[in-house]
């Protein structure tokens, strides 16, 4: 999980930098959101299996924390449409 974290992390601020550098790369900056939100949803999922359970139970965030990585796949560029972008750049297609 820390891994991964990691790797999202580095692909969130290589974008960020971009966009500071004024330098935006609108398929990097899509890259990152599809992979730091995945990482979200993969890594709160561990969460709760680990949790086994109680994890179930609002007595605890865990469930919380589950509903609140996976809307992150839905707003602000729902994953499908983020993949869209990414592939259009990469297939050379508009
Ligand atoms: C908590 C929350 C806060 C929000 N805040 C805001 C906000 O502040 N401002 C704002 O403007 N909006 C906001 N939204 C709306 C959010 O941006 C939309 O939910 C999002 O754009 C997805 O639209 P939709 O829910 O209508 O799903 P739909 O567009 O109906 O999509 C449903 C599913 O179909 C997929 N899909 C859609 N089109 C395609 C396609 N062409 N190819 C493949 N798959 C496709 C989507 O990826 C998704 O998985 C918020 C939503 C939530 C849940």
């Amino acid at each position: 999980m820390a891994a991964k974290i990691e790797v999202a992390r580095n692909t969130v601020y290589k974008a960020a930098w971009l966009i500071d550098q004024g330098k935006a790369n609108p398929t990097l900056t899509a890259m990152a959101k599809l992979v730091a939100c995945h990482t979200a949803v993969e890594v709160v999922d561990e969460s709760f299996q680990i949790h086994g359970g109680y994890a179930y139970f609002n007595d605890y965030p865990i469930e919380r924390f589950y509903r609140a990585a996976k809307v992150l796949e839905l707003y602000e560029g729902a994953k499908e449409v983020e993949k869209i972008v990414i592939a259009r750049e990469i297939l050379g297609k508009y």
